[in-house]
């Protein structure tokens, strides 16, 4: 107990501090643990102890040795005492091999990132190209903000984003990738978690101590960090209700602040604010913020608009023509989204808007096969270490993406699929030493038959 305590305090990164007088251990020295993680100083201790001599007779201390008890906070002796901030330790440094940190000066240009985004993410162009020039842009902003010869009245605005795109596109994957890349913290939060302060759920500073504990504490670090922000369309303004609407529109007034760019206090090493959680101030100025949202039906706002919004009366045939566009999303504008319920101060301060395209069958197969990290590479790995060699047939590959279309759930569809018909080549092939070649069928994807095994020359 008193370990996980001690490690508890490490991790925090915070110094103790005595809960009298709330000087820290390195202004007055070594500090008396008493129970419940509470620590006192010499000077408190001794006062408690005048206290407790001023008020009791010696008699009855006689009579009562037992019963001398300890000034503690709340006892009311605390109160006007100065409240100084626990001072921050120094933060242990971490080798580069180990944590590799983004170097601003060695921006890459945007063609660059994208390149790298391909290596990963299929398809998609678009929104790549898109996102590679505002993250370089927000980066670029950041390291020459303070230069003197840019002091002047052209103030760049922050490239907040806004990224629609149906479920298992790739949004979530794209910016994790990005941060990889890019070696920023990255905190992902799921907006239908947060609710106005005060109410039941995560207020909306709660995504800033998850992005402080993924830089490991380091404010500087996530002060350049990217946080995300998912199924950012459930918190639109609720139509026709009469009740507050705490975990809608006032989310995205809350949000506000954040995403322009505010001196925000946070809890260090927890979620929500008390008293016994040490606060730090992070600043969210160049903390760059991406949403995220399938917004089903946005896509009936902006073809209605775009009906209306022709003069002829060719009113049918266009519904027809938009109607079979797989890309109307990237028709999108403000007012559509104001439509839908995001209100426009939000949306002002969300400058760059684009969307994902729901992935095709050509588009799932090829996440099966192409990226680094595709998924039948990581069973060829996994096989390898086995010292057996897997395949998958095209027409196998076609099976499984025409499976996972059917899920609608995107590209999250094909890994439970695969997984599926590899659990039993899984757990059969360690059993036996002498098969050296495995090549999944299409007939086994269907069902018809089994994959095809062949044993090791001897
Ligand atoms: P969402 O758009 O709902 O956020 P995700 O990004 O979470 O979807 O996608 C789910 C998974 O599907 C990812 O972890 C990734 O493995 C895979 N995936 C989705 N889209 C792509 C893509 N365009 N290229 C490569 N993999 C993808």
């Amino acid at each position: 107990m008193q370990n996980e305590n001690d490690d508890k305090e490490k991790k925090e990164g915070y110094e103790n501090c005595c809960a009298m007088c709330r000087r820290t251990e390195s202004a007055v020295g070594k500090l008396m643990k008493l129970p419940q993680n509470i620590y006192l100083c010499e000077d408190c201790l001794q006062r408690s102890f005048d206290m407790v001599s001023a008020t009791i007779k010696p008699e009855d201390m006689e009579k009562f040795p037992g019963n001398i008890r300890f000034v503690l906070p709340g006892d009311g002796l605390m109160q006007n005492q100065p409240q100084i901030k626990p001072k921050k330790k120094e933060a242990p440094k971490t080798s580069p091999e180990t944590e590799p940190k983004m170097d601003i000066s060695k921006l890459p240009a945007p063609h660059e990132i994208k390149a790298r985004l391909d290596e990963y993410v299929v398809g998609q162009e678009n929104a790549k190209k898109v996102i590679s020039v505002a993250v370089y842009n927000h980066y670029k902003r950041v390291k020459n903000q303070n230069l003197p010869q840019y002091q002047d009245d052209v103030v760049i605005e922050k490239s907040n984003m806004l990224m629609i795109g149906p479920t298992g596109c790739g949004k979530t994957y794209l910016v994790q990738t990005l941060a990889r890349l890019l070696h920023v913290p990255l905190a992902i939060t799921d907006a239908t978690s947060l609710t106005e302060a005060g109410y039941i759920g995560d207020d909306v500073e709660s995504v800033l101590s998850k992005l402080l504990q993924n830089a490991d504490n380091d404010v500087e670090r996530a002060e350049h960090g990217i946080v995300f922000i998912d199924e950012i369309d459930k918190i639109a303004k609720k139509k026709n209700t009469n009740s507050r609407d705490v975990s809608g529109e006032s989310v995205q007034q809350g949000l506000l602040k954040l995403l322009e760019g505010a001196d925000v206090e946070v809890p260090v090493g927890a979620s929500s604010k008390n008293a016994m959680v040490p606060m730090t101030t992070v600043n969210t100025k160049n903390i760059l913020f991406i949403c995220g949202g399938a917004f089903p039906d946005l896509d009936d706002i902006i073809k209605q608009r775009l009906t209306k919004s022709s003069t002829m009366g060719f009113n049918s045939e266009l519904k027809d023509v938009y109607d079979k566009d797989p890309d109307i999303l990237s028709k999108v504008t403000v007012e559509d989204l104001r439509e839908y319920g995001m209100i426009p101060e939000f949306l002002g301060r969300l400058p760059v808007i684009f969307s994902l395209q729901g992935l095709t069958k050509e588009s799932l197969m090829r996440i099966l096969v192409e990226p680094k990290n595709a998924i039948t590479r990581q069973y060829e790995k996994l096989l390898a270490m086995d010292e057996v060699r897997l395949f998958f047939e095209k027409e196998a590959i076609e099976k499984i993406a025409e499976k996972a279309l059917k899920k609608t759930t995107g590209a999250r569809a094909l890994r439970s699929i695969l997984e599926e018909f590899m659990l039993d080549i899984m757990y059969e092939i360690p059993k036996d030493s002498s098969i050296g070649t495995v090549t999944i069928t299409a007939d086994y994807i269907d069902g018809k038959g089994a994959p095809l095994i062949e044993l090791r020359n001897r």
